[in-house]
C-alpha cells in the first residue's frame, strides 16, 4: 500500500515540484488546484511519468478546491476518503502573492483578507480536519514505517520586512505558527509536523520580479548564488515524507540557499 499525501496548489510552481518528489518516492496524490485545470492535469500526468520511471505504481487524483473556503475542503477532504481511504502526508503549499504591490503606507483591506484568506485560515482549517482524521487513522489502523506528517510551505518573508507586500510578510509570519502548535498538538499520537521556508524560487509567482533577485542574487543576497527550484523545496519534503527526521518535529527547515545566516 501506497502512502497518501494531499497537496495544495500543487498544479504549479513549488506545489509541483513537490508533487513530483513524492511520485519519484511511490507515494499516491491528490493534486489540488485553484483555477488552472490544465496545469493540474499535466502535473498529474508527468507525477504518473515519473513514477513509472522510478519503478513504482501510484494512483494521482486532480481535485480543484479552493483553500480559502470552507465547503471546499470539506469537499477536498471527501474527495481523498472515498478516492484513497487514508491520508498520510498533508503539504500546506498553496498560496499567493499581492495582485499588486502596495507599500504599507497605501495597502488596502481587500488584498490583506485575501491573503489571509488563503494563506493562513485555508491551511489552518484545512490542517485541523486532517489532523482530526490522521488522529482516527492512528488510533483505529496505524501504518507501519510511514507515521503521518503535515508540512506546511510557509517563506522566508516570514520574518523578512518588504514594505511593498506587508500582507504578504504578516500572512507569512502568522502561517509560521502553525507548525510549532501542531506539533505540540499531535506528537502525543505520533503524528510529526514541519515548516519548510523557501527563499527565492523560480516559479510563475517570482517571474514579475525576476529581474531584480537576479541582480540581488548576483550581488551575493544568498550564499548559495543561485535561484532555488521547485526541485529543491520538494527533495526537503521527501526526506520528510520517507521519515529521514524520526525524532523531530515543530521544526523549520530553511530551503533558502543560507539567505537566513547572519554573516559578519
Ligand atoms: P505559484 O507558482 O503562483 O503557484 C501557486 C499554486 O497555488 C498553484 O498551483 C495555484 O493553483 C495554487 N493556488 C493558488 N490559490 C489557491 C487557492 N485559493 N486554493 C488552492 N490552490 C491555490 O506559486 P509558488 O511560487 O509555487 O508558491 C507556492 C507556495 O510557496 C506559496 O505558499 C508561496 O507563498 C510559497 N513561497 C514561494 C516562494 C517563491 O519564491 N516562489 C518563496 C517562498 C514561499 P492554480 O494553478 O489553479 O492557480
Amino acid at each position: 500500500m501506497n502512502p497518501v499525501a494531499l497537496i495544495t496548489g500543487a498544479s504549479r510552481g513549488i506545489g509541483r515540484g513537490i508533487a513530483l518528489a513524492l511520485a519519484a518516492e511511490g507515494h499516491d496524490l491528490i493534486v489540488n488546484y485553484a483555477a488552472n485545470a490544465a496545469a493540474a492535469t499535466q502535473t498529474a500526468s508527468d507525477c504518473a511519468a515519473t513514477a513509472t520511471a522510478a519503478g513504482r505504481a501510484i494512483r494521482v487524483e486532480v481535485y480543484q478546491a479552493d483553500v480559502a473556503d470552507r465547503s471546499a475542503r470539506d469537499k477536498l477532504v471527501q474527495f481523498t476518503r472515498e478516492r484513497f481511504g487514508r491520508i498520510d502526508l498533508l503539504v500546506n503549499n498553496a498560496g499567493v502573492a499581492p495582485t499588486t504591490r502596495a507599500d504599507i503606507l497605501d495597502a488596502d483591506e481587500a488584498s490583506f483578507d485575501r491573503l489571509m484568506n488563503i494563506n493562513v485560515k485555508g491551511p489552518y482549517f484545512l490542517t485541523q480536519q486532517i489532523a482530526r482524521w490522521m488522529i482516527e487513522q492512528q488510533t483505529s489502523a496505524p501504518a507501519a514505517g510511514h507515521p503521518p506528517k503535515i508540512v506546511t510551505i510557509s517563506s522566508i518573508s516570514a520574518y523578512t520586512a518588504s514594505v511593498n507586500r506587508g500582507d504578504y510578510c504578516l500572512a507569512k509570519a502568522a502561517l509560521s505558527m502553525l507548525t510549532p502548535l501542531f506539533a505540540a498538538r499531535l506528537a502525543e499520537y505520533g503524528i510529526q509536523t514541519f515548516e519548510i521556508r523557501p527563499g527565492i524560487i523560480a516559479t510563475d509567482m517570482t517571474q514579475a520580479v525576476q529581474a531584480k533577485y537576479d541582480a540581488l542574487i548576483a550581488n551575493g543576497l544568498t550564499p548559495i548564488r543561485r535561484w532555488g527550484t521547485p526541485d529543491d523545496v520538494g527533495r526537503a519534503v521527501a526526506a520528510i515524507a520517507r521519515n529521514a527526521l524520526p525524532f523531530s518535529t515543530g521544526e523549520v527547515i530553511n530551503v533558502d540557499g543560507g539567505f537566513h545566516l547572519r554573516i559578519l
